[in-house]
C-alpha cells in the first residue's frame, strides 16, 4: 500500500475538549500521527511525502472566506482581547443569526461548530498537509489502483465553510473532488463511526458523487442533527445520498452487511474512483465509540471494499488512542492488500 502523509500533521495539538460541563483532555491528539505512521511502516507499507499541491484542490471544495479564515485566524489573535493559546469560539452562530461579523471574536463562532476545533499555531499547516496526503492518495488510486493518506486532524465533519467534530478541512471531499475533477462519477464509503455529516453536506445536492456513511444512529450520538436514514440528497443530488444507521453497541455481522449495502449502491452508480473515509472508531476498543467492530470485522470489511474493484483513495478520519488503533489500521491495509493481491 502506497502511503502518503505530511510531517506537519503534528503540528495542530490540542489540548483541551469541553464536553457534557466538563473540559477534558481532547482526544484528537498529534501522537495519533505517529503511532499510525510507525505502525505502517513497522508493516512494512512504503511511506511518502504527499507533494503539494497548494490551495486550489482544498478550494475546490471550501469557501473562499472560511480557508481565508483559517489561515490567518492563529495571526489575528491579538483582536480577541484575553484570548488563551488556543482561538476557540464560546459562542456560536444559529441559523437563524446568519450576518456576518468583521471581528475575529464572531468570526471564529460563525465558522466553528463546536469546541473541538480549537486553532493554534501550527493548526494550518497540519490541515494543509493532510489535506495534500488525501490528494496524493487520490491522484495515486487513479495512476495505481489504490493509496492511503494518513491525514490527521480527520476531515469528514467539515462542511464546506465550518469546522467541527475535530475537523478542519474535509480531506476525504477534497480527495473526492480531486478524482472527479478528471472526469466520471465518484464515490465515497464512510465507515467511520460517527456520520460523515460534512461529507453528506458538500456534495448533497451533486449527482455526479454518491456518498455512503455507516455510522451509529445519531438519535443519541454525535452528530445528532443529520445522518439520518431519510437524507437521500436534495435537487439534482436527490437519490445520491445514502446514511446506513446502526443501533449503538453493534458488532461485526451488522456492520459488514451495512458496508456490503453501501457497496452495491456504490457499484450501481458506476464510479471511476472510491474515497474510503477510514475511521477506525468503530472499534469495540475506541475510547469514543459506539460499535463494537474487532479486528476481524476490520480485515473483512477491507477485503469486501478492495473486492469492489474500484480505484481507491483510503482517506484516514477518526480512531482514538488505544492500544488496538494500530493494530487495527494495519489489519485494514494488509487486508486490502491482500484482496487485491
Ligand atoms: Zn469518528
Amino acid at each position: 500500500m502506497r502511503i502518503f502523509h505530511h510531517a506537519d500533521a503534528v503540528r495542530h495539538d490540542p489540548e483541551r475538549y469541553f464536553r457534557r460541563g466538563a473540559i477534558i483532555p481532547h482526544p484528537e491528539q498529534a501522537v495519533r500521527y505517529r503511532i499510525l505512521r510507525d505502525a505502517a511502516a513497522n508493516a512494512g507499507h512504503g511511506l511518502i511525502d504527499a507533494p503539494d499541491h497548494g490551495l486550489d484542490p482544498i478550494r475546490a471544495v471550501h469557501d473562499a472566506g472560511y480557508v481565508a479564515f483559517l489561515r490567518e485566524a492563529w495571526g489575528r489573535r491579538g483582536e480577541m482581547p484575553g484570548s488563551g493559546e488556543e482561538v476557540m469560539a464560546g459562542i456560536f452562530a444559529r441559523p437563524q443569526m446568519h450576518r456576518r461579523p468583521e471581528g475575529m471574536l464572531g468570526l471564529v463562532g460563525l465558522y466553528t461548530a463546536d469546541t473541538s476545533t480549537p486553532i493554534r499555531a501550527g493548526t494550518w499547516a497540519a490541515v494543509h498537509g493532510s489535506a495534500q496526503a488525501a490528494v496524493a492518495a487520490a491522484d495515486a488510486a487513479l495512476a495505481h489502483g489504490h493509496a492511503y493518506a494518513l491525514s490527521r486532524p480527520p476531515g469528514h465533519h467539515a462542511y464546506a465553510d465550518s469546522a467541527g467534530g475535530f475537523c478542519f478541512l474535509n480531506n476525504s471531499a477534497i480527495a473526492a473532488e480531486r478524482m472527479r475533477a478528471t472526469g466520471g462519477r465518484v464515490a465515497i464509503l464512510d465507515i467511520d463511526v460517527h456520520h460523515g455529516n460534512g461529507t453528506q453536506g458538500i456534495f448533497y445536492a451533486r449527482s455526479d458523487v454518491l456518498t455512503v456513511s455507516v455510522h451509529a444512529d445519531p438519535a443519541d450520538y454525535f452528530p445528532f442533527y443529520t445522518g439520518y436514514a431519510d437524507e437521500t440528497g436534495a435537487g439534482e443530488g436527490a437519490g445520491f445520498n445514502r446514511n446506513l444507521t446502526l443501533p449503538l453497541g453493534s458488532g461485526d455481522t451488522p456492520w459488514l452487511a451495512a458496508i456490503k449495502a453501501g457497496l452495491s449502491a456504490i457499484l450501481a452508480h458506476r464510479p471511476r474512483g472510491l474515497v474510503v473515509a477510514l475511521g477506525l472508531d468503530a472499534s469495540a476498543d475506541d475510547p469514543i465509540g459506539a460499535l463494537t467492530v474487532t479486528r476481524a470485522g476490520f480485515a473483512a470489511a477491507a477485503a469486501s471494499i478492495a473486492r469492489a474493484g474500484l480505484p481507491t483513495a483510503i482517506v484516514q478520519e477518526g480512531g482514538y488512542l488505544c492500544e488496538a488503533l494500530p493494530h487495527n489500521l494495519v489489519t485494514f491495509l494488509d487486508a486490502f492488500d491482500a484482496a487485491r493481491g
